[in-house]
């Protein structure tokens, strides 16, 4: 694979542009953001919110690493869920742990039920994934660009599980689940599949991951909410993340060119918990109207 930065200079063959997933969440939130956080590489604040997500999916990780599905097989639902709350760790989220161990509790049941109890751990737990993805010129008629691109992905899949011979990807939020959440998940598992379809081949089998089944479903678990959905692929939102990465080639051909920074989306209420508040522009000036 050829070489990606963050720091990319558009007229160059390479390095070509670095995405992840949270890159694309922060261009999406407010290019002048992305700016500050990618391109100038400025740090921002670990907040509590932050260090709380990393917790619960360090312990999620290492739960399905640890679980044994052989010493589970005959157990009731009540020592189901005992036996899986006491892989997780003490410490601050217990509560979200026992949501999660009563969950899987219900879920082995249903599983050994159908008698696929060799489903229940996923067949890939946290696997880091990289993929170049080409992007046409004319692909967004809304934003033309001034040529073909090749672009760098890379994200992490929490959970990759099969059933009927299909993959499911599965994210793991330690918010709290909301109906409007649902465009910008579909957006999130878009971009693992995108990930996953322009994956090499070599690569994903040394994932232990097979080229050869699909990604046809996708899903989100949402614990504090005890909130977990699982849907079909739906193109419309591969589209979607297609064309937003138009919108940030677009954006490195102003900058590069002209200088033109990236542009904002000011908003009073949620900019003044910007890590970037007191160094935007936008920010400065509206103290201004
Ligand atoms: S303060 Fe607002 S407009 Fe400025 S970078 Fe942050 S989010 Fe963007």
């Amino acid at each position: 694979m050829k070489e990606y930065t963050y720091q990319w200079d558009n007229q160059l063959e390479e390095p070509i542009l670095k995405i992840s997933k949270s890159s694309m969440g922060s261009y999406n939130w407010c290019p002048t953001k992305y700016q500050f956080q990618y391109i100038e590489g400025r740090p921002i604040d670990q907040t509590e919110v932050m260090r709380k997500g990393t917790i619960i999916h360090n312990s999620r990780e290492d739960w399905f690493n640890t679980v044994d599905v052989k010493k589970a097989e005959s157990m009731d639902e009540e020592e189901l869920k005992v036996y899986f709350m006491s892989l997780y760790p003490i410490d601050d989220y217990t509560d979200v742990y026992s949501v999660m161990a009563s969950s899987e509790a219900r879920r082995f049941i249903e599983i050994r039920n159908e008698d696929a109890l060799d489903t229940f751990v996923p067949v890939a737990n946290e696997v880091k994934l990289d993929a170049e993805l080409f992007i046409p010129q004319n692909l967004n008629p809304k934003v033309p660009l001034q040529r073909d691109y090749t672009v760098h992905l890379q994200g992490i899949i929490d959970r990759m599980f099969i059933e009927n011979n299909q993959y499911i990807p599965m994210e793991l939020k330690t918010g709290v689940w909301k109906d409007w959440r649902t465009t910008s998940m579909r957006k999130e598992m878009a971009f693992y599949k995108l990930l996953f379809d322009n994956c090499p081949d070599e690569d994903l089998i040394a994932h232990g991951l097979d080229p050869n089944i699909d990604i046809t479903h996708w899903g989100w678990y949402y614990p504090i909410s005890n909130y977990t959905y699982v849907e079909e692929v739906k193109k419309s939102s591969t589209n979607a993340v297609m064309k937003g990465i138009t919108k940030l080639i677009h954006s490195y051909e102003k900058f590069n060119d002209g200088g033109e920074i990236f542009e904002d989306k000011f908003y009073a209420k949620t900019c003044i918990n910007c890590d970037f508040y007191g160094i935007c522009p936008a920010a400065q000036n509206d103290g201004w109207v």
